[in-house]
């Protein structure tokens, strides 16, 4: 074989997909991949004379979301494709000719809506099999190209006349969840805002209620806010969100819901009026009550949890009534509120966390305690996998997001030997878990949740 004759390429590469309208792509080059990807979002498959296509946006340029194209590709196969974190996603597969130095040859390359290490494309073995030589150690060997000098090969897409003005409301732009809110809504066509919290502030009057942010702007004509406050903002957090209701805005979690859940017992409470199954729960303020609540709740072994704790913090496993005993005498001295509840030993460590939007179950996450513990919060070291709901597990987390008024809630559910029991309801769930094991553009469904209710309000005007 005559090796000289072959281009080599380097480890990163700028190359071109012709047929896609891409011109300029910067790709990552890795012989340990098989397969090859592109990042896609907005994937819709169609059938056109008997022959399926995809149609699929791509942000071609790294780290720049204003630059939108649209792409339509041959689909030739629907293939699982294992990600680098060890998860298996169905992907469709499409056909077209990609352009490297002065050669072009027919890939197949997969769509995925996550990005591939950081590049907006990744070249595996199977496309580069006899085409080209590959030094791992070198980079642009056909030529670099700055992002910016990039860019002028595509055209701004101008914003979408029909694009809403949404407001993020929360503490930390560069948190996970924050960030694909974010490049959510900027992908559908909106105006994304972020607020932060602590800098707004307010008018509160009976004419003209205002919000105002930073060195004075006035905050006007918002469409929708999405709320994710912080535990220790909710007091501020949800008058904020409280105020862009009053002039006009569409909330998409109601501050006064989001006040609730952030009450363990209220949002208990709320449950029980539904009818919805919760473990066997207790709370009371005086010690004299100690030993009664221990025997209300079917005994030890029991967990006894501060009303103030998240992320499991706060919340013990008493394995003996003289432990319960002790355990919830010296919470109540430090004045803490708790509550008592029966221990699901059977659930193993386990629960459920189901992401519900709009009445709807998008996505399920099992989340296992790490060795020793029985507390599942990854906080804690638990680990996450995909799991299959039950079509009773699916309606209880519909029925608890809906009893709490919750548009958006992160209902975790925990498997007991008398069925599915709701242990907490989240108005702020993150994103991270979910996104990355279902492999659902979640952030998106959020947007698109918002988009619905606003036609809704707006027909029924
Ligand atoms: P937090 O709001 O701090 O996360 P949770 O009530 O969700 O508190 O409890 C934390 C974890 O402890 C849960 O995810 C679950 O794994 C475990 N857990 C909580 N309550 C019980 C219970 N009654 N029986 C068994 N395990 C429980």
């Amino acid at each position: 074989m005559d090796m000289s004759a072959k281009t080599i390429i380097g480890k990163e590469e700028w190359c071109g997909l012709p047929e896609l309208g891409l011109p300029a792509i910067k790709a990552r080059i890795d012989s340990g991949a098989k397969t090859s990807s592109l990042h896609a979002f907005n994937i819709h498959s169609f059938e056109e004379e008997g022959r399926k296509y995809v149609h699929f946006d791509i942000h071609p340029i790294q780290n720049n979301r204003k630059i939108i194209q649209s792409c339509r590709g041959l689909v030739v196969d629907r293939r699982d494709v294992r990600s680098s974190s060890g998860e298996k996603e169905r992907r469709h597969v499409i056909k077209t000719p990609v352009k490297i130095g002065e050669d072009v040859w027919e890939i197949e390359v997969t769509l995925t809506n996550r990005d591939a290490m950081g590049y907006r494309m990744l070249l595996g073995r199977e496309a580069m099999k006899g085409r080209v030589l590959i030094d791992p150690d070198a980079s642009f060997c056909l030529g670099t190209l700055e992002d910016r000098d990039a860019e002028k090969y595509y055209s701004v897409r101008p914003a979408d006349k029909s694009g809403l003005k949404i407001a993020l409301l929360a503490s930390n732009p560069a948190l996970y969840s924050n960030k694909r809110i974010m490049e959510a809504g900027e992908e559908r066509g909106h105006e994304m805002r972020f607020i932060n919290i602590r800098q707004s502030y307010m008018n509160i009057s009976a004419l003209s209620p205002e919000v105002h942010y930073r060195g004075g702007e006035l905050l006007e004509n918002i469409d929708a806010v999405i709320p994710r406050i912080k535990p220790s903002m909710t007091f501020y957090g949800c008058a904020v969100a409280r105020q862009f209701q009053s002039i006009g805005a569409f909330c998409l979690n109601d501050s006064t819901s989001v006040t609730s859940s952030r009450d363990k017992l209220r949002s208990l409470q709320l449950l029980s009026e539904h009818g919805i199954p919760m473990p066997t729960t207790g709370f009371a303020n005086s010690p004299v009550d100690t030993s009664e609540i221990i025997k209300m709740v079917g005994g030890a072994p029991l967990v006894i949890k501060l009303l103030e704790g998240t992320q499991g913090k706060g919340v013990v496993l008493a394995e003996t009534n003289k432990a319960a005993e002790s355990v919830i005498n010296a919470f109540k001295s430090l004045q803490a509120n708790i509550l008592v509840q029966e221990f699901i030993k059977e659930a193993q460590g386990k629960d459920i966390r189901c992401f519900v939007i709009d009445g709807k179950v998008v996505g399920s996450i099992q989340r296992e305690a790490a060795a020793g513990d029985f507390r599942a919060n990854l906080h804690l070291g638990g680990t996450a996998s995909a799991v299959k709901i039950t079509a009773e597990e699916r309606r209880i987390a519909v029925q608890a997001a809906k009893a709490m008024g919750l548009k958006v809630a992160g209902v975790d559910i925990i498997r007991s030997k008398d069925g599915p029991k709701v242990l907490e309801i989240n108005s702020s769930p993150g994103l991270e878990g979910i996104e990355d094991i279902t492999h659902k553009d979640v952030a998106g469904m959020m947007i698109e949740c918002i988009e619905r209710n606003l036609r809704r309000r707006r027909r029924a005007a």
